[in-house]
């Protein structure tokens, strides 16, 4: 959640040409694509195709499997995206949800402040003395902000290249996605698509905690679309306008926050590390006051190196009882907790992991990325190959049934195994071209296993199963291959 400034972020691993492969590989394979693009597409709008749905449907159904299923804690909800907007001003979201915006007076170029100095909120800034929040402009002084040791020099335009004036005004920018509800226009109907998703957690606490029948400490987990007018979105899927996070709010006793903390500071480690995300790559970042969000008390941003440079993949925020508490006031309903023991009434305080998916598929695609040195049909010879190498779980295909050519005895055998394997497995059936550009083709899209029906199958009744990680070729009878692959997929 923004608040008045964001933190800078390092730029580490500043890699942009790795970015650049893997955004075409996701287009050239078909994972994700830039959006209407028969109409000129529509800047920072992604769609994912057939194997970018799999792949970010494995990271959910995991995430809800890990936290959600296999807890006795947690509950479900799919709630409503546009929610009342009172739920907005009590969130303090209308009010506070906002990024410092700046334009350039030349070429009109908006840019976040705080990306294009960083550090600048660290700074006193003035204001002018406009009443309505939303027009009131602020600005710093180049000068001075040179004299603070915060810049070295003055800033040009990252778009025209023109130097930014001495006074560099700026104003915050809501990040609320307005629309209006029915058919006319009008003040009345206003409404938001929702920033995130948790706030259904809260506005919904009562009825959950009722008809679950959960005591605390429990949880409400969800997983859903969110939307922000972002100011500068860019990098590929890391910030858009419109998103999906999963996110949990984990209702507790004010007393046990710093252990709850500590607890889901270690599950999303866990959850980091099923996603095959290397710990050398992750980094807690503590958010000092000044930056953490309206209603936190304390903030760790887990940080990843992305390509591009490191920044933040998932946050943990303890959001007190601020959220209950404002509800309960705006609302005037109760939002208490009683306790069936001890018949202690109390609002619930509040650790909230939050998980984004694009983010995480983002990272999940950098890691698995490689480039080496492939085995070709001659012996001694090898050839580039760019390999996927997803944990075995978040690969959208398991397994590949590739028979040698196209002939129709071969056909014969191999497309009942297929249609024997897809009931266990998502398979995809190939024939086409030649058995290397196959397994290429299978390597970029990290399918764990190739399995290859020759004409030698005819007679032995065995196949091929390639490993996409080792290369390594093995003959297995066509009687033991779902057993065989059950094991190495581990269903
Ligand atoms: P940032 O500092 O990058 O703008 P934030 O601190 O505002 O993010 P949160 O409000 O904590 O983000 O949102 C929770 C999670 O939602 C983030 O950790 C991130 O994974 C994801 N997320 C937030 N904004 C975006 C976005 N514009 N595009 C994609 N994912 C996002």
């Amino acid at each position: 959640m923004s608040n008045l400034f964001f933190m800078k972020k390092e730029e580490k691993k500043n890699d942009s040409g790795l970015m650049d492969k893997i955004v075409s590989l996701c287009k050239r394979r078909g994972f994700i694509f830039p959006g209407s693009e028969i109409y000129g597409g529509m800047a920072n709008s992604w769609d994912y195709g057939p194997l970018g749905v799999e792949l970010k449907n494995n990271v959910k159904q995991g995430w809800w499997k890990k936290f959600v299923h296999s807890r006795t804690d947690m509950v479900g909800i799919d709630a409503a995206l546009i929610m009342n907007p009172k739920v907005w001003e009590a969130s303090g979201h209308l009010k506070n949800f906002t990024d410092p915006l700046f334009e350039c007076p030349e070429c009109h170029g908006r840019f976040r402040l705080d990306k294009l100095v960083p550090g600048v909120e660290n700074v006193k800034v003035e204001s002018t003395s406009a009443t309505d929040d939303y027009k009131k402009e602020y600005y710093v002084n180049q000068k001075d902000l040179i004299g603070q040791g915060v810049i070295k020099e003055v800033i040009k335009c990252p778009d025209c290249r023109k130097v930014f004036p001495d006074k560099m005004k700026f104003r915050f920018f809501n990040l609320l996605f307005k629309t209006f509800i029915g058919s006319t226009e009008d003040a009345a109907d206003v409404a938001y698509l929702r920033p995130e998703t948790a706030q259904a957690m809260f506005v919904d606490f009562k009825q959950v905690a009722e008809t679950s029948r959960k005591r605390i400490p429990f949880g409400i987990a969800q997983i859903g679309k969110a939307f922000r007018n972002e100011i500068t979105p860019g990098n590929f899927i890391f910030r858009t306008r419109e998103f999906e996070q999963m996110e949990i709010e984990y209702f507790i006793r004010e007393n046990d926050w710093e252990k709850t903390f500590e607890y889901w500071h270690e599950e999303m480690y866990k959850w980091m590390g099923e996603l095959g995300l290397k710990k050398e790559h992750l980094h807690d970042l503590e958010v000092p006051e000044k930056e953490r969000a309206h209603y936190s008390k304390r903030t760790i941003d887990i940080e990843y190196d992305f390509p591009f440079g490191t920044d933040e993949l998932y946050g943990l925020a303890y959001r007190t009882d601020f959220d209950l508490g404002n509800h309960a006031k705006a609302s005037g309903q109760s939002l208490e907790y009683l306790d069936p023991e001890t018949q202690e009434k109390f609002i619930p305080h509040v650790i909230e992991p939050t998980f984004g998916v694009d983010r995480s598929v983002l990272a999940v695609l950098c890691e698995s990325y490689f480039e080496e040195e492939a085995p070709t049909s001659e012996e001694g010879k090898t050839e580039p190959r760019v390999v996927l190498k997803f944990p075995k779980w978040l690969a959208p295909i398991k397994v590949a049934i590739l028979p040698l050519s196209k002939k129709e005895e071969l056909a014969k055998v191999a497309r009942p195994i297929y249609e024997d394997l897809v009931k266990h497995f998502i398979c995809e059936y190939d024939e086409t071209q030649s058995i290397g550009k196959r397994y290429r083709r299978q390597d970029e899209i990290g399918t764990p296993y190739c399995v290859t029906v020759d004409f030698e199958t005819l007679e032995d009744k065995a196949v091929t199963i390639r490993d996409r990680d080792t290369m390594k070729q093995e003959r297995i009878k066509i009687s033991d291959l779902i057993n065989y692959l059950k094991n190495k997929l581990g269903d």
